[in-house]
C-alpha cells in the first residue's frame, strides 16, 4: 500500500521491507487516527476510523498548529508545542 504525507503528498516508506503490510510503521513520519467527534459535518464514524500520515518534516514545520496533550486524571493538560522543543 502506498502511503503519502497528508500535507506535502511525499511518499512515506515503511520502517521494514514489507511495504504492503499496513502494520509496518511509517519511516520518518507519524500516523494519526480519528473516530470523528460531535460537531464534525465531514466524518462520523461507525465501524471505521480515518488514518493519515504526516512526514516528520511537515510536523516539524507545523509545530505552531499542534497541541501537546497529556492526561492527568481527571483532566487533560494542553500545551502549545514550542518550535525549538525536540519532543
Ligand atoms: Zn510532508
Amino acid at each position: 500500500m502506498e502511503r503519502t504525507c497528508f500535507k506535502c503528498l511525499d511518499e512515506i516508506k515503511g520502517c521494514f521491507a514489507d511495504e504492503d503490510n499496513i502494520s509496518n510503521p511509517p519511516l520518518n513520519a507519524t500516523y494519526w487516527t480519528t473516530y470523528g467527534n460531535y460537531g464534525s459535518s465531514v466524518w462520523d464514524s461507525n465501524d471505521y476510523y480515518l488514518e493519515i500520515y504526516i512526514c516528520d518534516e511537515c510536523l516539524r514545520t507545523s509545530k505552531a498548529t499542534v497541541y501537546k496533550v497529556r492526561q492527568e486524571i481527571p483532566k487533560l493538560v494542553v500545551e502549545t508545542w514550542n518550535k525549538d522543543e525536540k519532543h
